[in-house]
């Protein structure tokens, strides 16, 4: 695996291998890499793309200074996994690189709806960080297939309706991975590395309401019902929902009953100790 520092010798390398004839597909991650980002190496690979890995902790996306301070970094072990899984490049860019005019002044993009729901309300400002970052990562690596994963359900929608406004939508191809999860089920994720051993082992739970919502719209029940048995499970093992929600799973619009008619994504955030997860199941 070869590791590059600046978006030139990144910019280099590419054009020779397309000269070569590879496309290119592309993994964006903050790193502290799990089975979940590996997950889209491997699909990368697959398609016999030069796949490329960027790490870079963007902190235009953490509107909580303390989650961006304490965000896992874990560069050497990254690049252990993903040597080993055969990843083409890694990109390390520094926080100059990617910004030098600095992350305020760098182009904003807007989301419209998608920006007042679910994590775009809770975390005001942090769809547009991403959106900063994924646009100047695009236009650096210029790729033909972008690897996202479902466990990020609405940041996926977000950064497609970025590739339209960037002009991308048809160069681009959008290949949203299916979430990795460990044996219990919990979705895995960098900041499961700042649970403690009890958290860790309550923090399925979110998993188990993601499961129970989905049997439940089978049986039609009412979703305030449902909602409301997912949160007094959730409280009383000290797990804080702040939200329990299904939305239409294309236009992420917020469902106050299950409809059949539709296809629903169930969406959970919730607070374990200090340590925010967020997880999501396509229910029907
Ligand atoms: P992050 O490093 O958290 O920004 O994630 C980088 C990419 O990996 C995003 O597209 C995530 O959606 C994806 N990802 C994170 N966790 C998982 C998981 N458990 N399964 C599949 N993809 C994941």
């Amino acid at each position: 695996m070869i590791v590059f520092k600046t978006s030139a010798e990144l910019r280099n390398y590419i054009d020779s291998q397309r000269n070569l004839g590879r496309s290119i597909g592309f993994i964006p991650t903050m790193g502290a890499l799990h089975k979940g980002h590996i997950s889209l190496i491997n699909s990368a690979r697959q398609s016999q793309k030069l796949t490329i890995c960027s790490i870079f902790v963007n902190p235009a996306q953490f509107n909580d200074k303390q989650d961006f301070d304490k965000y896992p970094h874990a560069i050497a072990d990254d690049i252990v996994l993903l040597s080993a899984a055969g990843c083409d490049v890694l990109f390390l860019p520094t926080l100059q690189e990617i910004y030098p005019n600095g992350p305020e002044n760098a182009q904003e993009y807007h989301f419209g709806f998608l920006e007042t729901v679910f994590e775009g309300a809770q975390r005001p400002g942090h769809f547009n960080g991403v959106g900063k970052v994924v646009a100047i990562l695009l236009n650096m690596v210029q790729p033909d297939a972008l690897y996202m994963g479902s466990k990020d359900y609405q940041q996926c929608a977000v950064v497609k309706n970025l590739c339209k406004q960037m002009g991308l939508a048809d160069k681009i191809e959008f290949v949203a991975c299916p979430t990795q999860r460990e044996a219990d089920g919990l979705a895995m994720s960098s900041r499961n590395r700042r649970l403690n051993e009890p958290q860790r082992a309550l923090a399925a739970i979110i998993y188990q309401c993601l499961v129970s919502i989905q049997s439940k719209s089978i049986l039609n029940s009412p979703f305030a019902i449902v909602a409301k048995e997912c949160a007094d499970l959730m409280k009383a093992k000290k797990i804080e929902p702040e939200y329990i929600a299904i939305a239409d799973a294309d236009s992420l619009e917020p469902l106050s009953e299950f409809d059949p008619n539709k296809k629903m994504v169930a969406l959970i955030a919730a607070k374990v100790g200090n340590v925010r997860l967020i997880d999501n199941m396509i229910i029907n």
